[in-house]
């Protein structure tokens, strides 16, 4: 990926339910935690499945799923991959036989982020990348999600290395948390990628150092058994890379994210030289990007955003602010070399953008004259058409620079309708809205808004659909496991794969924690057994996948809303001492649900009164468990609802 989207930007709550009649079928959108259903909320009925994420509409009972893969045991011509397929989550997973080697994506192939895999041969375990994922709807006031690495940490022994594709932060954002549990074993990446894991590690002064070594990609290096080569692939950020393992039977090849330098859909000829690697190499398996392989043709070429970006940067009469990632770093390189050539000032705004740009001018990887880049307060000593200024933000993210410059709390910067914004950047799915009000607030102060919707100022980091042939012809796997993107992006990407020639049997569609295994470099099959693939969350200061609970109730809280109950109760009889009254928030309006409210009431008292008829002393758990459940399921019935039912019971 490559964008640097801060935590807290994006609009939280989600659209209340609409447009369903009675009765309707509302598409519920149930989070990976539903397996556990919530003791107060009804389970939904027989005819009423939930649908599970990733999936159109209900699936099949869980014990009428039938088993469709298991080792070995696919017909021909037929693709791996799981439909509707049960894996044994609990059962132990034995070492890879002698001859076999395993693959295991750890994340990274059900969503977009927190990319992480392993593969492993005989007594040796190599880890590809320790990221981050930034949180979703499913996922509400969470930090970051990460990936589940309980296999690596029962095999601590056996793991060599882990290396880092590129220094995006869904490639290393995982490693502060997860590096120690697995033994911190060494890390080796290029050297801008080892810089930026150092600089993230800056902020975990408690966890113990990290043992990072720089590799170049003309480099190879023997971990165990293995031998481990790179390669130079081209993305948004410099020194990024593929990386080759050799086995006995072949090579793996894993891209990390990437795209092809191109011009009009040729590629480059130092993208030709670097894929010269792969003319005799006898490849066994391709695991690569599949982010953007939907799209057709080739990407927008960067050096055509660039010369974009010169030219408005050249005949922009006024201040110039350029929202964009601070994960382009390539692009804010370019950006900032344009602006010194035209004599422009730089501003840089916001700090994640600070960070990276301190860090390449420490590389090299940026040189400028002293004084062009100037601090805000200096933006004063020039004329506005000669400050450029490069900010954060460009997603909308609330406290990011530009937004705080579109709501006027930043103190620097006044916007007028002299200045021209430029948004290089793309909306990430989810942000559209944030993303509108910071451009409704530029524009209502006056500045001139250009975007990538109305000029090529912005290229994604990730191959197109001719690209990623492109890279398929030059690799020429006998495997391939496309990673990366969401379920529908990796169907899309074997599709290609499979149209080029390679046979359905080879391809196998992974998902989190799917054990997947090449026997004798002549087969490839997916183990019965799973890798726990449950999702770690970060919370603030707390770390792990206990918190199920509270973010069940978060999303209970925020989409179904909360339904008190407050009833006195005769300890002595069991009978209500007056009808019961109820306060509910976010659920439905009162007043206009008296008939509603009416009827729970009576079903309050019939419940509690029932249940206490021959019961002395009374169980107040007892009653306050039976009346969630009978109010729960008929608010369901009434509203197709689920708030969170709270009874408070007073025995007086
Ligand atoms: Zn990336």
């Amino acid at each position: 990926m490559d964008f640097n989207h801060q935590s807290g930007s994006r609009p939280s709550s989600p659209p209340q339910s609409g447009g369903r009649g009675p009765g309707g079928r509302r598409p519920r959108r149930r989070s990976r935690f539903e397996h556990h259903a919530p003791r107060h909320a009804p389970r939904p009925g027989p005819g009423r499945p939930a649908p599970r994420r990733g999936e159109a509409g209900g699936s099949a009972p869980r014990e009428t799923r039938r088993l469709v893969r298991q080792t070995g045991e696919h017909k021909r011509g037929e693709r791996l991959e799981r439909r509707g397929m049960s894996r044994s989550r609990s059962m132990p997973i034995p070492p890879p036989a002698h001859d076999t080697v395993r693959i295991i994506p750890l994340g990274g192939v059900e969503e977009i982020g927190r990319n992480m895999s392993l593969i492993e041969f005989r007594d040796d375990i190599i880890v590809v990348d320790a990221g981050v994922q930034f949180r979703d709807d499913d996922t509400p006031g969470i930090d970051y999600i990460l990936p589940n690495a309980s296999y690596l940490e029962e095999r601590k022994d056996k793991i060599r290395a882990v290396l880092i594709t590129h220094g995006h932060l869904d490639h290393i954002g995982g490693i502060p948390y997860i590096l120690d549990k697995i033994g911190n074993p060494p890390i080796y990446s290029r050297l801008l990628t080892t810089v930026m894991i150092k600089k993230r590690q800056e902020e975990f002064p408690h966890v113990p150092p990290l043992d990072i070594r720089v590799v170049e990609k003309e480099e190879s290096i023997t971990l165990g058994e293995l031998k481990v080569r790179f390669f130079s692939v081209t993305h948004t950020i410099p020194d990024s890379m593929g990386i080759i393992i050799e086995t006995p039977y072949g090579a793996i090849v894993h891209t990390g994210d990437l795209k092809l330098d191109h011009l009009d859909g040729v590629p480059s000829e130092k993208e030709e030289k670097e894929y010269t690697i792969f003319k005799n190499m006898n490849v066994l398996l391709l695991m690569s990007d599949s982010t953007n392989v939907e799209r057709p043709g080739f990407s927008i070429p960067e050096p055509l955003v660039h010369q974009n970006i010169e030219q408005i940067i050249k005949n922009v009469p006024s201040r110039l602010i350029i929202g964009t990632f601070a994960s382009q770093l390539e692009r804010i390189i370019k950006i900032i070399e344009i602006c010194e050539r035209y004599n422009k000032k730089v501003v840089v705004e916001g700090r994640s953008m600070k960070t990276n740009v301190e860090i390449v001018r420490q590389l090299g990887l940026l040189k400028t004259h002293p004084g062009t880049l100037i601090s805000a307060p200096e933006m004063a000593e020039f004329p506005p058409d000669r400050v450029v200024v490069l900010a954060t933000g460009a997603q909308g993210d609330e406290f990011a620079a530009l937004m705080r410059m579109a709501n006027k709390t930043n103190k620097f910067f006044k916007i007028t309708n002299r200045d021209t914004i430029l948004l290089s950047s793309s909306i990430i799915p989810g942000n559209e809205r944030a993303v509108q009000k910071l451009k409704d607030n530029l524009s209502r102060q006056g500045a001139a808004i250009i975007h990538y919707q109305v000029a090529d100022v912005h290229a994604s980091g990730h191959a197109n659909r001719e690209e990623t042939i492109w890279i398929q012809n030059r690799i020429n796997p006998k495997f391939f496991i496309p990673i990366h993107g969401y379920h529908y992006m990796l169907r899309v990407h074997a599709a290609i794969a499979e149209a080029r020639g390679m046979r359905p049997q080879n391809v196998v569609i992974p998902d989190n924690g799917m054990v997947i295994e090449i026997e004798r470099g002549e087969k490839i099959v997916v183990r019965r057994e799973q890798a726990p693939s449950s999702v770690i969350l970060v919370d603030g200061f707390s770390i792990g996948d206990t918190q199920e609970v509270v973010l069940r109730d978060r999303q209970m809280l925020a989409e179904e809303g909360m339904f008190v109950i407050i009833a006195s109760v005769n300890p002595k009889t069991g009978k209500l001492r007056k009808s019961p009254d109820i306060v509910s928030r976010g659920f439905v309006y009162l007043r206009e649900s008296q008939e509603l409210l009416g009827q729970t009431r009576l079903i309050i008292k019939k419940t509690i009164e029932d249940a206490t008829e021959h019961m002395r002393p009374i169980n107040f758990d007892y009653i306050r468990g039976a009346v969630t459940d009978a109010v729960g399921r008929f608010l369901f019935q009434k509203t197709n609802k689920r708030p969170m039912v709270i009874p408070v019971l007073i025995g007086v």
